[in-house]
């Protein structure tokens, strides 16, 4: 079961995965838009890590949304706003709990890509975050549905995110700096997609 104190972890364990691909998703980035993707989301997740200890014992709407709002104050760029949105939005349906069922998970992903596409006003197919989040997103879900272990359903939906990922290698950016490399873009992967892939990479990681 996911409890607050999973929740704080599985944080924990996003700002190392970051940390540790910091240069990959940076580099990611200057190919296609001004290489501080890494950079930035690092700043922001190593300061969500020294706010963690003031709400380790909170509900986990608490928790979800103060990983938003410090993303928000101190990730630059695009990534900043969409990353804090998805996650203020992800706390506010989980005001009060203290444990995670199945089907909050979904909720949480489905309301963080909601407040990703509200706030960035893009949809899957214009080489963004999204086109990593959504198939993995619905994958977990189909999964669930169908009766699969959460493990197994985590699993999956990573390798959705990582198809999603490779199809952002296929298409324009028509969203972000990237977009104004127009057909130039093509070929390269999109970072932001990469590093919501990451992010379920860990939660592949943590529900084993
Ligand atoms: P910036 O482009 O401002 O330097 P980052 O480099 O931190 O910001 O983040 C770039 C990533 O943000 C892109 O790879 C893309 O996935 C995502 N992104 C940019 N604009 C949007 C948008 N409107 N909607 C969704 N995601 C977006
Ligand atoms: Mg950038
Ligand atoms: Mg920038």
């Amino acid at each position: 079961m996911i409890n607050n104190e999973k929740v704080v972890l599985i944080i924990q364990k996003i700002a190392e995965k970051i940390h540790e691909n910091r240069q990959f998703l940076t580099d990611l980035d200057a190919a296609i838009g001004d290489g501080d993707h890494g950079i930035n989301l690092d700043r922001g997740f190593q300061a969500v890590v020294e706010k963690l200890p003031t709400v380790k014992d909170k509900d986990i709407g608490t928790i979800l949304k103060t990983v938003g709002m410090t993303l928000v104050s101190t990730v630059g760029g695009a990534s900043g706003p969409l990353y804090g949105t998805a996650f203020m939005k992800a706390g506010a349906a989980m005001n009060g709990k203290m444990e995670l069922e199945t089907s909050d998970l979904l909720t949480i992903i489905d309301e963080a890509a909601k407040g990703i596409k509200m706030r960035g006003k893009a949809e899957r197919g214009e080489k963004t975050m999204l086109d990593a989040i959504e198939p993995a997103y619905e994958v977990l879900r189909r999964e669930l549905e169908k009766g699969s272990t959460l493990k197994d359903a985590l699993d999956e939906a990573e390798n959705a995110a990582k198809e999603g990922v490779e199809y952002t290698k296929t298409i324009i950016a028509t969203k972000g700096r990237a977009s104004y490399l127009g057909e130039r873009s093509i070929g390269h992967q999109d970072p932001g997609a990469t590093s919501s892939m990451m992010i379920f990479t860990v939660l592949k990681e943590s529900c084993e």
